[in-house]
């Protein structure tokens, strides 16, 4: 998708701060954390979003989730930390391009 902003971070076309990249996924800081730590993993092939998600993607979301708590260690949040799909306008997502939040630290989220 050349006018994803996501797909653009894969290929380097715009910068991005990568904690970790493999065949498959991409993960990097968002640039307006909402946690001392926050960083999203995207799938490296354009997704749109959980909802357009369906059998064939099944190992591509395993593997994100599978990552998300080893980066969350790796990232220092041991006491936990908390995982958002935002999906479709009603579900508040911006990027259309699928995206795990992972974010936590400091004095913690609280619960909902
Ligand atoms: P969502 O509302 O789930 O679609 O979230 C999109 C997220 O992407 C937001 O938390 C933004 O701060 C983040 N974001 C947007 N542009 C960038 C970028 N260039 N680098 C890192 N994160 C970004
Ligand atoms: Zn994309």
């Amino acid at each position: 998708m050349s006018d994803c902003i996501f797909c653009k971070i894969v290929t380097g076309e715009i910068p991005g701060r990568k904690i970790y990249e493999d065949d498959e996924v991409l993960a990097f800081h968002d640039i307006h954390p909402v946690a001392p730590v926050h960083f999203l993993l995207i799938p490296k092939r354009h997704i749109v979003s959980l909802a357009e998600c369906g059998a064939g993607d099944r190992d591509i979301l395993g593997r994100m989730m599978l990552l998300a708590p080893k980066l969350a260690h790796e990232q220092g949040l041991d006491a936990g930390f908390r995982t958002v799909i935002n999906t479709g306008h009603g579900g508040g997502q911006e990027v259309f391009h699928l995206h795990v939040h992972v974010f936590g630290g400091g004095a913690g989220l609280p619960g909902f």
